[in-house]
């Protein structure tokens, strides 16, 4: 037996939650499937850039999110040689568990169905796309399925879509309250990290997301993470600072995996099931930042699946394509660059001995930072040689 709706959204993470406001606020009838309950703990660094706030900002729920979570309007970025280069911004603080679940309220208030379950196989259909769960003897049918499951690939793997399985980065995160006052973010690429980066991101009430990412590149069997978690606290002085002060025991290290290999090459739409969010690999290779390009990707999303949903022609769900294909994944390449750069000790410290120094530098990595400046433009041959002049 089947229940019908238009919409299937499989995954209730920013990707997910962003295309089922959207849709559900066109009129669309949409069930939003999640293999856990709501509010739940997600592994994150809980650290919203501007990308992620101009998703959200016009959404009722903004004010609680606001009030939940802590405002912020600098980085300050280490390099090994611990050169800071501040840069501001408008940044958010709010641990996952709460922006998510403010997220899904604002889904359900416009009409989103939310329904907890593990979804184990998508099948097409002549006319749509049948969704099963592992633990519901009836199945759904949708007109449209969008797969929003975040680093679990497996499901659209299953499905077809082809799927780098291999993680691009790997990240461990830790809270930990302490009385030493930070009203900025923290990011280090740490010399006892390299290739890869801790972080610092104050939360209300006393509380820090303290945490590390190590680019896999090829050496994606060796790293032990714990390790450079460990060296990271004790060789950095804020990270230091914020542990001897500790106000209690820190909270267990939680890890996940983050993918950040969007290309133009990406398929992300077959037949009548999308794909959105870090499933197709939108986390930000240097910094594994994803949210914001999640939600990006979800509003993309919805806007097709709206077209499709109106018009019945299936080429308009393969707009959403284009627009991955043509104006969001070439911007990954120049991220890439950045992650090459990022990577090594002798560049890094150049860059952030720039980007200190030299205020259209600086300029063009906040732009960046707040998703607006194409990192291929600034990290060009004519990018860098328009910061001299
Ligand atoms: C340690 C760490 C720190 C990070 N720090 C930051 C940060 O500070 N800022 C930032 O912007 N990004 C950060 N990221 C990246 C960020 O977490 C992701 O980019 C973001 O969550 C991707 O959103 P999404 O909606 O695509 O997927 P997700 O948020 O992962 O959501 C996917 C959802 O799908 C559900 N799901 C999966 N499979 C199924 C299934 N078969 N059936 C039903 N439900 C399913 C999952 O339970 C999950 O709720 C960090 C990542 C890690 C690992």
């Amino acid at each position: 037996m089947h229940t019908l709706c238009d919409v299937a959204i499989v995954g209730a993470g920013p990707a997910g939650l962003l295309a089922a406001i959207n849709l559900s606020q066109a009129g669309h009838k949409v069930f939003l499937f999640e293999k856990d309950g709501f509010p739940r703990e997600k592994i994150c660094g809980d650290g919203l850039t501007a990308d992620a706030i101009k998703c959200i900002k016009d959404l009722k729920i903004f004010n609680e999110i606001n009030k939940k979570g802590k405002s912020i309007k600098s980085v300050s970025v280490f390099s090994p040689s611990r050169t800071e280069a501040k840069f501001s911004g408008n940044f958010l603080t709010i641990k996952r568990m709460w922006l998510d679940y403010f997220l899904l309220e604002e889904a359900k208030e416009n009409g989103t169905f939310f329904i907890k379950g593990d979804v184990e196989s998508i099948k097409h259909l002549s006319d749509g796309v049948e969704i099963k769960l592992s633990s519901y003897p009836v199945s759904f049918k949708a007109k449209v399925c969008i797969l929003a499951t975040g680093a679990k690939t497996e499901l659209a793997r299953k499905f077809g879509f082809f799927l780098d399985i291999k993680p691009s980065a790997l990240a461990i995160r830790t809270y930990v309250k302490s009385s030493i006052f930070l009203n900025r973010l923290v990011i280090s690429y740490d010399e006892s990290i390299l290739p890869g980066y801790g972080w610092i991101f104050p939360l209300p009430d006393g509380l820090f997301n303290v945490g590390c990412g190590v680019f896999c590149g090829n050496n994606r069997e060796k790293v032990n993470l714990r390790e450079k978690f460990e060296l990271f606290v004790k060789n950095f002085p804020l990270a230091a600072a914020l542990f001897e002060s500790k106000l209690h025991e820190p909270e267990k290290l939680r890890g996940g995996r983050i993918l950040s290999n969007l290309s133009q090459y990406t398929t992300c739409v077959i037949g009548r099931v999308l794909l959105a969010g870090e499933t197709m690999g939108t986390t930000l290779p240097f910094m594994g930042e994803g949210v914001g390009k999640a939600m990006e990707s979800g509003i993309a999303v919805a806007e097709a699946t709206n077209l499709f949903l109106k018009s019945r022609k299936i080429w308009d769900l393969q707009s959403y394509q284009k627009f991955i294909t043509q104006e969001l994944s070439p911007k990954y390449t120049g991220y890439r660059i950045i992650e090459k750069i990022v990577s090594h000790r002798r560049s890094t410290n150049l860059l952030a001995l720039y980007a200190k120094r030299n205020k259209k530098m600086n300029g063009a990595i906040t732009e960046i930072l707040a998703g607006e400046a194409d990192p291929r433009k600034v990290f060009s041959t004519w990018g860098i040689i328009k910061t001299l002049i």
